[in-house]
């Protein structure tokens, strides 16, 4: 059966059957999974071409099931642990049928992103400890994104930059077209399918602040500019169901003198476990050291969000220095507590108190970094409940966090084949969606580091192949 395109608008080649908005994993899954099936295809990527890749530039891993040990990973992770392990981070807030589906498909996705081009290197050492769940790319986000447009551009997509759509004509659940936004113009665009790929809407502050109110003036966001939602928004105007709550979302305590948006990696820090975190006003207010920091780093964007001003400051001494990854800014450093406080604009004599309050409730253990230790608090409120030293061997360090959203969750509710379904539960006409711009069927909160890849990974293959299926029709 011949393929149904329809008319791209000027300065594109077309006619396409398969039109993927973004130009990150998921869009580039899609869009490689859509063209093998025989498509012709169209990208486009709202960003310039230097930053094409939105988030996934920053990433560098992605959680996937195994049944063995692999040259890259360390042992087995299977079908039912992943699912285990989504399901006590999301506390239960996941589509499971969906979630066991993707889980399941993550196993051939190893095999899949490789013939694609992709590398992995050995598992990175680190405060995160992967080496057994996660493959890292080799090279990083940056990396695994080329080798995706090396490949998707050698099978014959057409990627366009600089290309945002503003605006979609959907009727009824069908899509006709984009309207894509180039130089001063905006340019039409019709295919037979659509592939929703274009993010979260986590750089948009005024969408975040309808959650989160003005606080989220404070909120440094880790990557791209260009994922403001407003495809999201497009399509639930058009009656698309959406999914998830419009406050969750992946945020970490980053650096506060990170940029507004892009920091990246780097800019992420990985020592609460080793110190305490005060706020403004030198008052502790979580246990620094309720687990190990793969399963407690996700939640202290939040708690930072929560704070006066959403600004809190972790402190430690110099025996800790060197038992973290090193970010991309020093430490604050002072020989006293007292001249650590003057130099972060804290109450001197609130922050010793703080600091000699914890000391003296701090009781003997042996501290081990790599094991829930016996070192902990006792008496005091928040506890620490492992790796509590007395902060006293100077110099004193302290690094100032603020939240730092990563994606957000609320997104298009889907079925397996990665379409959309419409308010009232049909499924769409022509529309699927993939990456981050989904991630609330599978995350209703919390997250599993790693999952955001196989999110974009798994359903923009899926998305893809079927769109391209669909464009059959
Ligand atoms: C610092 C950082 C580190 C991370 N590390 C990891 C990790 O190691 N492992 C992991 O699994 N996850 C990680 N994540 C999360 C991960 O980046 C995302 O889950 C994943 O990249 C999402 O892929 P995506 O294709 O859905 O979105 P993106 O990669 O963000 O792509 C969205 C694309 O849509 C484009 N776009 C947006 N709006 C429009 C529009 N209107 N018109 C046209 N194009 C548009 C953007 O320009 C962008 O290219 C990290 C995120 C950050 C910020």
């Amino acid at each position: 059966m011949g393929l149904l395109a329809t008319h791209a608008g000027p300065g594109f080649a077309g006619p396409y059957d398969v039109l993927v908005i973004g130009g990150g994993n998921a869009a580039l899954c899609a869009a490689i999974s859509a063209r093998r099936e025989g498509a012709r295809v169209l990208v486009l990527e709202g960003a310039p071409r230097f930053y094409r890749g939105g988030n996934t530039r920053h990433t560098r891993n992605m959680r996937c099931a195994h049944d063995t040990a692999t040259e890259i990973l360390s042992g087995p992770y299977t079908e039912d642990e992943f699912f285990d392990d989504l399901l006590r981070v999301t506390g239960g807030q996941t589509n499971e049928q969906l979630a066991r589906h993707m889980i399941h498909e993550s196993k051939e996705m190893l095999h899949w992103i490789v013939e694609q081009g992709v590398r992995f290197q050995p598992s990175l050492g680190g405060t995160l400890s992967l080496g057994r769940t996660n493959s890292f790319f080799l090279g990083g986000g940056r990396s695994m994104l080329n080798a995706l447009y090396r490949t998707a551009e050698g099978l014959g997509v057409d990627v366009a930059y600089d290309s945002e759509v503003v605006g979609l004509d959907i009727d009824n659940g069908t899509f006709r077209a984009a309207f894509v936004r180039r130089g001063d113009g905006t340019v039409r665009v019709e295919a037979g399918t659509l592939v929703a790929a274009a993010g979260g809407f986590e750089a948009n502050i005024d969408w975040l602040k309808e959650g989160w109110g003005d606080i989220a003036d404070n909120f440094l966001i880790r990557g791209t500019p260009y994922n403001r939602g407003a495809v999201l928004k497009m399509l639930m105007g058009a009656g698309v169901e959406t999914i998830g709550d419009p406050t969750q979302c992946h945020a970490v305590a980053i650096d506060a003198r990170a940029p507004k948006f892009d920091g990246g990696i780097i800019t992420r820090l990985d020592c609460v476990v080793f110190g305490i975190v005060v706020n403004r006003n030198c008052e502790r207010f979580y246990d620094e050291g309720e687990d190990i920091w793969p399963k407690r780093y996700a939640i202290w964007g939040r708690l930072v969000a929560a704070q006066p001003d959403q600004i809190a400051y972790i402190i430690f001494d110099s025996r800790s220095l060197e038992l973290f990854m090193p970010s991309l800014y020093p430490p604050i450093k002072a020989d006293s507590i007292a001249g650590l406080a003057g130099e972060l604009g804290l109450d001197p004599l609130r922050l010793e108190a703080t600091v000699n309050g914890f000391n003296g409730a701090v009781q003997p253990g042996t501290f081990n970094d790599k094991i829930l230790d016996d070192c902990r608090t006792e008496g005091l409120s928040p506890p620490k409940t492992h790796w509590a030293r007395r902060l006293e061997k100077p110099p004193f360090y302290a690094y100032p966090v603020r939240p730092g959203i990563t994606f957000t969750y609320l997104g298009t509710r889907v079925d397996r084949d990665a379409r959309m379904l419409m308010a009232g539960g049909q499924p769409a006409q022509n529309m699927f969606a993939a990456g981050e711009i989904m991630a609330g069927n599978v995350l209703g909160k919390g997250y599993a580091a790693g999952i955001g890849m196989t999110i974009g990974s798994v359903f923009g293959r899926i998305a893809g192949r079927e769109a391209a299926i669909n464009a059959r029709q």
